[in-house]
């Protein structure tokens, strides 16, 4: 199987980047943002603080997780069986998904979840540990970043259009928060592979983004593959 591994901090892209990268390959976009996100909220949910390993550990054992492919290939993510796919996306879960994040545990109850899905489909796999830990064998590795103010413009922009009413400069904090705690944690912190190559899309527009990636996948995938 062929796996492109997509890592980055928060806002790079990496969702939309990757989710038309595999389109365009034909391949599975794997979401594993999705699945820190749903132990998040299931830890909000029952009241827990989601930065105690206290609280969080021991709802491991309750959680089912799937993550499940609609007709036209989209990922939909099921937590004990329901559909958190769209719940999960509000500023407070990203908090949550962040802090569980920093939890070992939490990485490993994810860790086979992730792999089995790569074992058994090409996929292009998007979080922050992909390319170091989850498939450290990748065909390609991608760390995908851009300028702080860039990814918070992004990502303001997403979450006024859903009508969330958060300002840039509380985007802007939210999101160097994330980065800190994630590329500072103990627990595979976010970090770019040796062997990942890196893009910068600060000054790239989504297309141009996308094309280069395709570029990259297409040259080191099919043409080793003699595909
Ligand atoms: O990518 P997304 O913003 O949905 O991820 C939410 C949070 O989940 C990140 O800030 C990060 O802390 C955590 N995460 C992670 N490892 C991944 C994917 C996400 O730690 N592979």
């Amino acid at each position: 199987m062929l796996s492109i591994a997509l890592d980055g901090p928060v806002g790079a892209g990496k969702t939309t980047i990757a989710r038309e990268l595999a389109k365009r390959l034909g391949f599975l976009y794997v979401d594993t943002g999705a699945l820190y996100r749903s132990i998040g909220k299931y830890v909000l949910d029952q009241g827990g603080d989601p930065s105690r390993p206290a609280d969080t550990v021991p709802a491991l054992g309750k959680i089912t997780l799937q993550l499940r492919y609609n007709d036209a290939r989209q990922q939909r993510v099921y937590l004990n069986g329901e559909d958190v796919s769209d719940q999960i996306r509000t500023p407070a879960v990203s908090m949550a998904a962040s802090q569980v994040g920093s939890i070992s545990e939490v990485r490993e109850f994810l860790l086979s979840l992730q792999r089995d899905i790569a074992r058994q489909n090409n996929v292009v796999m998007d979080g922050r540990d992909i390319g170091t830990t989850i498939l450290p064998d990748a065909s390609l590795k991608i760390f995908l970043t851009a300028s702080a103010e860039a990814r918070a413009a992004r990502r303001h922009r997403e979450l006024s259009e859903k009508g969330d009413p958060s300002t840039f400069e509380q985007v802007l904090e939210d999101l160097k928060k994330r980065d800190y705690d994630d590329s500072h944690r103990a627990a595979s912190p976010l970090a770019q592979a040796p062997d990942a190559v890196l893009v910068d899309t600060t000054s790239l527009s989504l297309e141009e983004s996308i094309d280069e990636l395709e570029t990259l996948a297409r040259n080191r995938l099919f043409q080793r593959d003699g595909r």
